[in-house]
Order: C-alpha cells, then sequence, then structure tokens
C-alpha cells in the first residue's frame, strides 16, 4: 500500500513565545506504524495534538486521508476528529462507573449512533478482551484496561491512532503485551499507528522512529533495533543538553 493517511507539512507551533513546533514535515502512510521520540520538551506531544486536530497549529498543513484540517469549521474538525482519528494516552480515561462495553460504546453515543452489541463485542475481541465486557475498570488490570481505551479509540475504525506514551503507566511485561497488540493490529489489519515513547524497546515494535529535537526532525531510523534507538536518543540528548 502506498497511500499517506496523514501529511504534516511546514507545521509550527508556537505556545505566546515558546517555539514547541518549528516547521515539520513528515507523512505517516497508510498501515504504517511510527514511533516519536526525543528529548522532553522537543515537541513531541504537541506535534500528535496538532496531528490529530486536538490543537490548531500556528502555520503549516495538516491533513487526514487527504482533508486539509486548515480548512474545516470547529464543527467538522470535531466529527473529523470523532469519526477519522483514535486517541489513547497515559493514563487510560476510563469513566469507572461503566463497564468495558459501555466505555468502548461511548464514541458511538457521542456520535448520536445506537452501539450494536455484536460491534462493541467485536472491538474487544480485536483487543484480546473477549469476556470481559460486563468488567468495570476497578475490575481490570492496567494492560487490560489501556486495551480498552484502545478498542474505545478504533471503535469507529479511525484512519489513523495516535498514543501518547500509551504504555507509559504500564509494567515492563504488560507494556509488551499492549505492544504486540498495536503491532498486530498494523499487521493484521493496516491500521496506520503514531505512537510517542521515550523506551528503546517499544519503539523497536514500530516500522520507523522519527526523533524530534526543539521541534524539528532531527533524525529517522527505519527497521529499528532497540540498541540503535537508544544509541540515536543518547546522541540527541547530548546535543538538546
Ligand atoms: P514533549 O511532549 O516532547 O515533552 P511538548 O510538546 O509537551 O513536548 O512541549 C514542547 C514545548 O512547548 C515545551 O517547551 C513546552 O513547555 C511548550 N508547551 C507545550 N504546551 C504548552 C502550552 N499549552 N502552553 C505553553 N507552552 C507549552
Ligand atoms: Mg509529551
Amino acid at each position: 500500500m502506498n497511500t499517506t493517511t496523514v501529511r504534516l507539512t511546514a507545521l509550527r507551533r508556537l505556545h505566546r513565545e515558546v517555539v514547541a513546533l518549528d516547521g515539520v514535515d513528515l507523512d505517516f502512510r497508510s498501515g504504517s506504524f511510527t514511533a516519536v521520540m526525543g528529548p522532553s520538551g522537543s515537541g513531541k506531544s504537541t506535534l500528535l495534538q496538532c496531528a490529530a486536530g486536538l490543537d490548531r497549529p500556528t502555520s503549516g498543513a495538516v491533513e487526514i486521508d487527504g482533508i486539509a484540517l486548515g480548512g474545516l469549521s470547529e464543527r467538522r474538525l470535531t466529527l473529523l476528529r470523532r469519526e477519522r482519528v483514535g486517541f489513547v494516552f497515559q493514563a487510560f480515561n476510563l469513566i469507572p462507573s461503566l463497564t468495558a462495553a459501555q466505555n468502548v460504546a461511548l464514541p458511538l453515543r457521542l456520535a448520536g449512533r445506537r452501539p450494536v452489541r455484536a460491534e462493541i463485542r467485536e472491538a474487544l475481541a480485536r483487543v484480546g478482551l473477549e469476556g470481559r465486557t460486563r468488567h468495570r475498570p476497578g475490575e481490570l488490570s492496567g494492560g487490560q484496561q489501556q486495551r480498552v481505551a484502545i478498542a474505545r479509540a478504533l471503535i469507529t475504525r479511525p484512519a489513523v491512532l495516535f498514543g501518547d506514551e500509551p504504555t507509559g503507566a504500564l509494567d515492563t511485561r504488560t507494556s509488551r503485551d499492549v505492544l504486540v497488540m498495536l503491532r498486530e493490529l498494523v499487521d493484521r489489519e493496516a491500521q496506520t499507528i503514531v505512537m510517542v515513547t521515550h523506551d528503546p524497546v517499544a519503539a523497536s515494535y514500530a516500522d520507523r522512529v522519527v526523533f524530534l529535537v526543539d521541534g524539528r526532525v532531527g533524525g529517522e531510523l527505519v527497521a529499528p533495533t532497540a540498541g540503535r534507538v537508544a544509541a540515536e536518543l543518547a546522541g540527541l540528548e547530548v546535543v538538546a543538553c
């Protein structure tokens, strides 16, 4: 497959006098898994928020599935975000009083759709949680809760799934399980994934690693190994200090 799901062109984002993004050009291809890394404050979260339409860049363009977000009204942007974009964070952000199935159904309800039970079951099965539909978040492990959050992010079949340190709150073993699952979503279903991480092992599950330094793309690795990622990162941290 050779199409681009997300295209960032000359992206700049200023927070008052702080330059969070300083001219980023990046393409995320359909069905690819990209890790975004870089020192703290290098602009990773800002990049993801702009790419997902959660934040508006100061200048430059974001396209998702060929649609330029800059030209959309707030209403259309909200709709596009709801339907074409999934987002997971380090915190799972599940609603404690709702079951796994009800949490996963939320985006559909927000969109005014009545969720079909089979659809919810299938979404939970996709993340390996069949049989957990009636559990509440408090009755699930951290890894299982993050899987529910991922199922919720994927329920609308978004063009792209963004994760800002999605395994950051998980122990090593659980985080590997979630990474294997993300990798399978890419390999089996051609899901496009863009994930911020500071863990070289997590990044090694991606097809490509993009390194940010001071709001700019400072390097890339294709078919990354944890060792090469760690070496590259060590170099960047030295440069950034
Ligand atoms: P990262 O995720 O790589 O740690 P961020 O994208 O969060 O980096 O931040 C990039 C830069 O932009 C930092 O200098 C940060 O302090 C600044 N920044 C981010 N968000 C805001 C905000 N809402 N207001 C002011 N400055 C911000
Ligand atoms: Mg961040």
